[in-house]
């Protein structure tokens, strides 16, 4: 197995046993919040066991593996092609260890060949950078989160919600209220403002590469990420829609262009299984950093 396999392998196994360490504080914090003896107190425990036991017999922290999501920033030159085979054989070997649930399966006929590996699957997001190093991100999106995710067109007669910053929190709340109960919250929403609607879902996801602790740079989006946050948090749906203090652990938002004809608004939805790292590789393939 190549250097850069065997790091693979690490980042799928590391991925999908342990949760990174901001997600893990604010499941944490959460935990404080909530009152003693409730049911989303009991939840979020459980919640935490979970994460202490996957994380002790690096065991997948769910059964659903989810769609495994590489975003990948290479130097200039760096051969794509190459990267893409072997990530798609370290997906191979990570699921033949257990690290990964066997969780793909054709859309036609049903059939699962146990791989994961398969046409889209996993899927790679490629950009070249200047730097000299290679740096790939894995993100674990889970497939009850993600049939929560929305997408509104702005106007929305039934919402009140015009084309505008207001418009735009208008239904980022109604996306909130639409999954309660469901997504496997304490959820965590990544959105997009603007785009298309293919980039629009696709750049969404990207706010998942955020830690959960930064602040927007973009004073608007900044005040809307923690006006949605706190908001969210006061409409008692709480873990797993069963009433308490936690409905979000965190709102990441982006604008992207759009054209004048269309304002679309993205968002999608990452349950508490926030499964994302990263590394940064040396020339030869070996892990040099974890990047959370
Ligand atoms: S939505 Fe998340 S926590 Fe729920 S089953 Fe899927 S991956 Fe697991």
């Amino acid at each position: 197995m190549s250097n850069l396999q065997v790091s693979l392998v690490e980042l799928i196994r590391r991925t999908s046993a342990e949760i990174p360490e901001d997600v893990h504080k604010a499941i944490l914090h959460s935990l404080e919040q909530e009152k003693k003896g409730s049911l989303a107190s009991n939840a979020m425990a459980i919640i935490d066991q979970n994460i202490a036991l996957a994380r002790r017999k690096s065991q997948p922290l769910c059964q659903d593996t989810g769609s495994i999501l590489f975003y990948v920033h290479t130097p200039v030159g760096y051969d794509q092609i190459q990267f893409a085979d072997t990530a798609r054989e370290a997906v191979k070997e990570a699921t033949k260890k257990g690290f990964l649930r066997q969780n793909s399966v054709d859309s036609l006929t049903g059939r699962n060949d146990g791989t994961n590996v398969g046409i889209g699957a996993p899927a790679f997001h490629f950009h070249q950078h200047r730097g000299s190093e290679l740096e790939a991100r894995l993100v674990l999106k889970g497939g009850g989160c993600e049939n929560v995710g929305a997408q509104y067109s702005l106007p929305n007669e039934d919402l009140h919600a015009n084309r505008d910053l207001d418009g735009c929190r208008k239904v980022i709340l109604d996306a909130v209220l639409q999954a309660q109960g469901k997504g496997c919250g304490p959820g965590i929403l990544g959105v997009c403002i603007g785009g298309d609607r293919a980039t629009g879902y696709e750049l969404s996801k990207t706010q998942f590469l955020r830690r959960l602790e930064d602040r927007n740079p973009v004073p608007e989006l900044d005040a809307l990420e923690q006006d949605i946050l706190m908001t969210s948090n006061e409409l008692g749906i709480g873990p797993m829609g069963f009433g308490g203090k936690t409905t979000l652990l965190g709102v990441k938002i982006m604008a992207a262009n759009r054209v004048p004809a269309s304002f679309f608004v993205s968002i999608s939805y990452m349950c508490w299984a926030y499964r994302r790292q990263g590394v940064r590789l040396n020339a030869t393939g070996e892990i040099s950093d974890w990047l959370y």
